[in-house]
């Protein structure tokens, strides 16, 4: 059989992407390398509300909603933001993936797990899915959800994701924990920043962002005095990349690439799930068209990666300078520029551009409030990266 779209990767991108494309009566094949979706865990799982508004997703598999978020900085700084309404959700990732991929099961998707891609040869006309042991399956089209340690893009002359940052996390038993912590400091991570995310009863997801020595840096923040009365047991932790920027082609004849595969990463937090899921509706949409009117080509396939960079780049763009920025200030600028920002006067100009998913207007209003002295410092940074 000739499948009208293969999808590469059982991840929630690719499963949602199927689940639309098969509603639509596409005849559409997952397949994915491990044996169960949703399994290693590799995530937070804390999604903003908004895209549980936006697409429905499995409500099931929410362990929590989050209304407030506290930052720590270094010197003892710290600010805390509280909402009158749900700002995001912690989801079970390996729940919420497996509920997505069932959704994509019932709308007609096949889907085959413990089936890993080693090749994809794909034109305008018919594309070639070469499984790890032989076996092949032929498509009219073909996308790429496969996360972003996956080099199929490469091989297809895609380019490849070049900037990655380290997380490493564990789930563990945890008292005390009622809203989003994240704590900033060069001695936590030079850039980055690390969290104490609740979940279900009595347990949190710790973890951190780093350019550096993720697991040492995981450990040591472990033994911070606000973590360590707090935590039970031995963690130890996943680690695993996040790409920080985006894969430089997103479309070729017969191809489309979708979610962190694709670098649709906010490079802010590292959260890539809305995003992607932002990005794989539109390749949805840019699919169907060009499957209906049976032109797959890389010209009919363009409007995809124009309308997913039109949405983002803004985005990816403003975060990568944010952290670019904080990479290289001290403790003391960083606890200055804390005590500036979060002033009532500050907070208040600043909380109409908040938004828990779209960060380019508020970076950009508070390096309005930023002295010159910190700003002339940042920009020096930027210039020599
Ligand atoms: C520590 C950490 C915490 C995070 N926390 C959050 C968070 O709180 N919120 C958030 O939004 N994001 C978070 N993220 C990022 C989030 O996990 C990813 O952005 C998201 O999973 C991307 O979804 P995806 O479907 O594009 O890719 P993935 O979830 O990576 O799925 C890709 C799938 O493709 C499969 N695959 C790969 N290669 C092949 C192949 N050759 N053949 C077949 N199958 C293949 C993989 O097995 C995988 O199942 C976090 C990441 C880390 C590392």
């Amino acid at each position: 059989m000739i499948y009208d779209v293969i999808v590469v990767g059982g991840g929630p991108v690719g499963c949602f992407a199927a689940r639309f494309l098969a509603e639509k009566g596409f005849r559409t094949l997952v397949v994915e390398e491990h044996e169960k979706i949703g399994l290693p865990a590799r995530c937070t799982g804390l999604i903003g509300d908004e895209a549980f508004r936006r697409f429905r997703l499995p409500e099931e598999a929410v362990e929590r909603s989050i209304t407030s978020l506290c930052v720590f900085g270094p010197l003892g700084t710290s600010t805390r933001y509280a909402a009158d309404r749900v700002l995001a959700r912690v989801v079970n990732r390996p729940h919420f993936d497996a509920l997505l991929a069932d959704s994509a099961r019932r709308c007609g998707a096949q889907i085959k797990t413990g089936s890993k891609v080693s090749a994809i040869s794909a034109s305008s006309n018919d594309c070639t899915i070469t499984m790890q042991g032989g076996k092949v399956f032929r498509s009219r089209s073909v996308i790429i959800a496969s996360g972003g340690r996956s080099n199929l893009t490469t091989k297809l002359g895609l380019g490849r994701l070049k900037r990655f940052i380290w997380g490493a996390q564990a789930d563990v038993s945890f008292a005390d924990a009622e809203e989003v912590e994240v704590y900033i400091g060069r001695v936590i991570s030079p850039g980055s920043f690390a969290w104490v995310v609740p979940a279900s009863p009595g347990r949190a997801r710790v973890g951190l962002l780093s350019y550096d020595r993720p697991r040492e840096r995981f450990f040591s923040f472990l033994e911070d005095s606000r973590i360590r009365p707090r935590l039970r047991g031995a963690p130890t932790p996943v680690i695993a990349s996040i790409p920080m920027g985006s894969l430089p082609r997103t479309v070729s004849n017969g191809v489309i690439v979708v979610g962190e595969a694709a670098g649709q990463v906010k490079t802010t937090t590292g959260g890539g799930v809305y995003f992607g899921l932002l990005c794989a509706s539109i390749a949805v949409d840019v699919l169907t068209k060009a499957l209906e009117e049976n032109d797959v080509s890389s010209e009919r396939l363009s409007a995809y990666d124009e309308r997913w960079r039109a949405l983002l780049s803004k985005e990816i763009e403003a975060g990568l300078r944010l952290r670019q920025f904080a990479r290289y200030l001290s403790d003391e600028a960083i606890a200055s520029l804390m005590n500036l920002v979060f002033n009532d006067e500050v907070a208040e100009r600043s909380a109409p551009f908040f938004s828990f998913d779209w960060h380019a207007q508020i970076i950009s209003r508070l390096a309005k409030e930023m002295p010159k002295r910190l700003l002339a410092r940042g920009i020096k940074a930027l210039s020599a990266s």
